[in-house]
């Protein structure tokens, strides 16, 4: 059967709740993905900024088939060597002091949000809310979806979660204006990814780094799409030299398996008591495993120096893409997480690169955005870039 056939067949089955491209895909390899008519696609989507070692890498694999074998799942009743071992390696490698193991982003969030209610609660401060960011993106449930500063996910869902006020980003005067003896917490996205890949200005987070410390309230990145080694750095903070109190990261850490993370200071950290916060899954070995399969590549194999050298890279082509290409209007980003802005609408390029063989992202209505495998090869951008660049001419 081709894809059609299949869409026909079954698709009607699957909720209505993303509008998708008229393929099947069924087998990756590398940074190549291929559909039920064996049609092959460059992959600078990857998931968005999931599939960080692209698709059957070798290590991954074994380690999540290793895994497997000696047991999928137990609970976090008991103690299990890759969840301390993971958590052991990043709070090694990082400013944190203690891990939470989750599935998602949107559980990340979730988990810092009540995090900080419970550190002010403690401490009977009287502060609850939380400053979060206009054209953020948090993730889909409920307390995530009312931090993220874009209506149109939030619309009909009505009540929100309460005490969450929306700033302009990169606009301190604004977030000092905000900030109150009510607020608990600020938590912000060092890099925007969804919102049109933006990010934030390095004496921006200084000063709210300060504000923070000075009137004890918790710094909360959002590391769910520039974390794991995206921009070159293990952690997206590393690039701006400004430390939070509590990241949340999920997509790329564990290699597409699902996950997602906590890291918190131990001040932080010691809001939550045992019984305070918990997931089934969360953290389970099978996850854990791949994780760390994906820690051995950015820490002992030299990943970060990789992306460091392509992310240089594909800025440069893009750069010089946009003095000849008049429908790009600007470039931004950090290391594998790059952005173009343009004049003309993002879907319509999206659905040309597609047909074309080349997977690629909008962010928002007039961004293309690019997270490609981190393991991607210069002449990869350079493939991927031809295609784009015959697209953009086109319209
Ligand atoms: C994708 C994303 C989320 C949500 O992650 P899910 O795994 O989809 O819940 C949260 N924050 C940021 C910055 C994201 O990019």
């Amino acid at each position: 059967m081709n894809n059609e056939n299949w869409i026909e067949a079954a698709g009607q089955a699957v909720m209505n709740t993303y509008s998708r491209f008229p393929v099947v895909l069924e087998k990756g390899e590398g940074v190549y993905v291929y559909d039920a008519a064996g049609k092959k696609y460059l992959d600078f989507v990857a998931g968005i900024a999931v599939n960080c070692l692209g698709h059957g890498h070798k290590g991954l694999t074994e380690a999540i088939s290793a895994q497997a074998k000696e047991m999928i799942h137990v609970s976090n009743l008991y103690w299990t060597k890759p969840q301390m071992r993971l958590a052991k390696r990043l709070t090694d490698n990082s400013c944190f002091d203690k891990a939470f193991f989750c599935n998602s982003g949107a559980e990340a969030v979730e988990g810092a949000l009540k995090m900080a209610r419970k550190y002010a609660h403690k401490k009977n401060s009287g502060r609850y809310e939380i400053i979060a960011m206009e054209n953020s993106f948090h993730g889909r449930t409920y307390g995530a979806v009312s931090a993220t500063g874009q209506y149109k996910y939030q619309k009909e869902l009505d009540p929100l979660l309460p005490g969450i006020l929306h700033v302009p980003f990169n606009d301190i005067d604004a977030l000092k204006n905000a900030v109150s003896s009510k607020t608990c917490a600020i938590m912000l996205e060092p890099i925007q990814g969804e919102g049109g890949v933006n990010p934030a200005k390095v004496e921006y987070l200084k000063t709210i780094s300060e504000l923070c410390t000075k009137e004890d309230i918790l710094l909360i990145f959002d590391e769910v799409q520039c974390g794991a080694g995206r921009t070159g750095k293990l952690f997206a903070y590393d690039i701006f030299g400004v430390e939070p109190d509590i990241v949340a990261m999920a997509k790329g850490l564990a290699g597409g398996v699902p996950i997602g993370a906590l890291l918190a200071k131990e001040a932080a950290a010691a809001a939550f008591a045992p019984g305070d916060h918990a997931s089934t899954f969360g953290g389970n070995p099978l996850a854990c495993a791949a994780a760390n399969a994906v820690l051995d590549e950015l820490l002992e194999n030299d990943l970060l120096e990789h992306v460091q050298d392509v992310g240089k890279h594909l800025r440069q082509r893009l750069l010089n893409m946009q003095k000849k290409i008049s429908v790009i209007e600007d470039v931004r980003g950090v290391g594998l997480l790059q952005g173009i802005q343009l004049t003309a609408e993002a879907s319509a390029v999206v659905k040309k690169c597609m047909e074309a063989g080349l997977m690629i992202l909008n962010a928002g209505t007039h961004v293309i955005r690019f997270v490609p495998p981190l393991i991607i090869q210069k002449e990869q951008i350079d493939e991927g870039l031809g295609i784009l660049e015959n697209v953009l001419e086109s319209i």
